[in-house]
């Protein structure tokens, strides 16, 4: 079955506001034969003016977290209605920062997937192990346990507007990507998961990104793997042609 493609850019707390407004309007200027979906997650207060920029471009815009509250008395919190009341279309839920820095339980995503789902965002689902983990060679264990607490108990339905990313928590940021292989063999295992709890149509259907410092050098070789929708990328994204290279080696 085809899926179609996404490469996603989470810029995280990075540009100043003319850069990103700059960001762009590179990347919507930008015209390319690419079929598959383009989606960018700049910092919230830059979101607005994004949706407006981004208009009719094909580039859709994401945010990078919201509040697992639906309102009310949340001191400097954003809640995933307001997301979509300015008309973001998707969500990153658990990123391997959010998880360490800031610490978002397996249970905590579970509800910030419910609240994004009702309003209704898509999401972009982090997974992946730390290097600890690699290196005792539990990597499978590990992410099963944040697939089973957080997203096992969605509906089908609520499943569909959710993409997987696995990202080696080892590979963010560090410049040491998976290999192709490793990559390759956690995404089919990912999908193994999700036919077992969804069925197979659903995870023939569901999109699985990789993550972890891939960029224009070593994105074809992640993508060629069968089970690799495309990418969650994080550095690479902060520069149009970085990240229209890695969006043209798809
Ligand atoms: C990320 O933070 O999601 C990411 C993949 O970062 P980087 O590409 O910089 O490793």
């Amino acid at each position: 079955m085809s899926r179609k493609k996404i490469i996603a850019g989470n810029w995280k707390m990075n540009l100043s506001h003319s850069e990103a407004m700059q960001l762009i309007r590179d990347v919507r200027d930008w015209k390319s034969g690419f079929d598959g979906e383009v989606i960018v997650f700049p910092s919230f207060i830059y979101l607005t003016e994004a949706v407006a920029l981004l208009k009719d471009s094909g580039v859709k815009v994401g945010a990078q977290n919201c509040s697992a509250k639906e309102s009310g008395a949340f001191t400097g919190e954003v809640s995933a209605a307001m997301l979509s009341s300015i008309g973001v279309e998707y969500l990153i839920i658990g990123h391997s920062e959010r998880r360490e820095l800031f610490g978002e339980t397996n249970e905590v995503l579970k509800e910030k997937l419910k609240v994004a789902l009702r309003h209704p965002l898509k999401v972009v689902f982090c997974c992946g192990e730390p290097l600890d983990i690699r290196q005792a060679g539990t990597q499978e264990e590990y992410v099963s346990k944040q697939l089973e607490e957080s997203l096992f108990a969605l509906s089908d339905e609520d499943m569909l507007q959710v993409v997987i990313a696995y990202e080696p928590v080892w590979a963010i940021g560090s410049g040491l990507n998976a290999t192709p292989e490793q990559a390759q063999q956690m995404h089919a295992f990912i999908r193994g998961k999700m036919a077992e709890q969804f069925g197979k149509a659903m995870a023939l259907q569901t999109r699985i990104l990789y993550g972890g410092s891939c960029k224009p050098d070593n994105a074809a070789a992640l993508f060629r793997g069968a089970d690799v929708d495309g990418g969650l990328i994080g550095g690479a994204s902060l520069k149009a042609n970085d990240f229209i290279s890695i969006i043209q080696s798809v």
